[in-house]
């Protein structure tokens, strides 16, 4: 069997923060989404993604994930104490909300 090694790009977003929870400041958050280049991850009109564009969409995701953090940002030890069901409806505020101007 073959196996393929894809390139994987990795984007990074970096978030400072005061948590809106227990109001601790100076929290941060790193947000990393990983693209690789492969025969599968293709444009519209069927061309292979190419390095640089794969490690724009990355950063770009990275960057998504961000802002969607933005619109609620809790310190990872309010995360940590919420309920599945908690945490589940915080996610879907997040991914709701419009993004930030
Ligand atoms: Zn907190």
């Amino acid at each position: 069997m073959t196996t393929y090694n894809f390139q994987g790009y990795k984007g990074r977003a970096r978030m400072a923060f005061t948590c809106e929870h227990c109001s601790k400041p100076n929290r941060t958050r790193t947000f990393v989404a990983e693209h690789t280049v492969n025969p599968f991850n293709k444009n519209a009109d069927g061309s292979i993604k190419q390095a640089s564009q794969v490690m724009r969409e990355a950063s770009a995701e990275a960057k998504r994930q961000r802002d969607e953090f933005a619109v609620e940002p809790w310190c990872a030890a309010c995360e940590d104490a919420l309920s599945y069901d908690e945490r589940k409806a915080l996610r879907a505020r997040r991914s709701t909300a419009k993004p930030a101007a």
